[in-house]
C-alpha cells in the first residue's frame, strides 16, 4: 500500500471532474445558437456566454484604431492591451470593452464583416481561446461560438453543432432586421417583399454565405463539429422543436447531480 501522503499526492494529480457542467454550442451564424444558448442557461441555472461578442469587440477595436483586419501583428498589439468582457444576463451579453458598454455596437454590419476577418488569425484565436478557458474554467456554462467543441473545450460534457440551410438562416437573420411594411406604399402588398426589402433580404444571404466560407475554411480552427458533438438541423424545425431536443441532448449527457 502506498504511504498516505504519497496516495494523496498522486490522487491528487488526477484532473478531477469539474462538479459544473460546461455545454458547448457550435454552428454557422444564423442559425439560432444564442437563442438556444439562453434558452439552455436559463433552463439549467448555467452561465451564458457567447464568444463571437468576443471577436466582435476586437474587431471594434480595429475599426477605432483604424488597423488592417488582415494584418495579424498589429491586432495582437492592440489586443494586449485591451479588455474584453461579457456580462451575462437574461436575453444575451452585455459587452464591455475597455469598460465601455458596446453591446449594440459590436451587432452593427460593420464590426459583423470585420470580426469574421480578425478570427482568421492563429495568435489573436490563442488569444481568445485562452481567455474564453478562464471564463469557463469552473464550468457552469453556456458557451456559444464556433470552436466551442473542437478547441476551447473539446471535454465540454455536452457539445451540440446547431446548422440550418443558409437560406433558412439567412431568412430568419432578415426577420430580425426587416424593413417595416409601408401600408401607404401600392409596391408593398402583405407577404410580398417590396423591391427595398428583396434586396435587403438578398444582401444578408450573400454576407452570411461570405461569412461561413471564411469561418469554414480558415487554417486555424475553422468551423466543424467535433467528432463527438451531436448535430441538430433546424432547417425544418420550429424554435420549440430546437429547445426540446437541445434539452433532451443536454438531459441524456449529464447525470442528476450535474443538472442540480
Ligand atoms: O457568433 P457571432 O456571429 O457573434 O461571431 C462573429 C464572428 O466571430 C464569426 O463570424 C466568426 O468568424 C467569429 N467567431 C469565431 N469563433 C468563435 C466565435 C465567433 O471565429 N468561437
Amino acid at each position: 500500500m502506498k504511504p498516505i501522503d504519497e496516495a494523496r499526492s498522486s490522487s491528487a494529480a488526477i484532473p478531477t471532474r469539474r462538479t459544473r457542467p460546461i455545454i458547448a454550442i457550435d454552428g454557422p451564424a444564423g442559425a439560432g445558437k444564442s437563442t438556444l444558448a439562453a434558452h439552455l442557461a436559463r433552463r439549467f441555472g448555467l452561465l451564458n456566454l457567447e464568444t463571437g461578442a468576443m471577436y466582435r469587440a476586437l474587431a471594434l477595436k480595429a475599426i477605432e484604431n483604424d488597423l488592417s483586419f488582415d494584418e495579424e501583428a498589429p491586432l495582437l498589439e492592440i489586443a494586449a492591451y485591451t479588455r474584453i468582457r461579457l456580462e451575462p444576463q437574461v436575453g444575451g451579453n452585455r459587452v464591455l470593452l475597455d469598460e465601455s458598454d458596446v453591446s449594440n455596437r459590436v451587432r452593427e454590419a460593420d464590426v459583423t464583416a470585420a470580426a469574421s476577418r480578425v478570427s482568421v488569425h492563429p495568435k489573436l484565436r490563442a488569444w481568445m481561446v485562452e481567455q474564453q478557458r478562464a471564463l469557463g474554467r469552473n464550468g457552469g456554462v453556456v458557451m456559444e461560438g464556433r470552436d466551442i467543441g473542437t478547441a476551447v473545450f473539446p471535454d465540454a460534457e455536452v457539445k451540440i453543432f446547431l446548422d440550418a440551410a443558409p437560406e433558412v438562416r439567412g431568412d430568419r437573420r432578415y426577420r430580425q432586421v426587416a424593413i417595416p411594411r409601408d401600408p401607404n406604399d401600392p409596391r408593398s402588398a402583405p407577404g410580398q417583399p417590396t423591391p427595398e426589402q428583396a434586396a435587403a433580404q438578398k444582401k444578408i444571404l450573400e454576407e452570411l454565405k461570405e461569412r461561413d466560407e471564411r469561418d469554414r475554411n480558415r487554417a486555424e480552427s475553422p468551423l466543424r463539429p467535433a467528432s463527438d458533438a451531436v448535430i441538430v438541423d433546424s432547417t425544418s424545425l420550429s424554435l420549440e422543436q430546437v429547445l426540446a431536443r437541445a434539452e433532451e441532448i443536454v438531459r441524456d449527457h449529464l447525470t442528476a447531480g450535474e443538472l442540480n
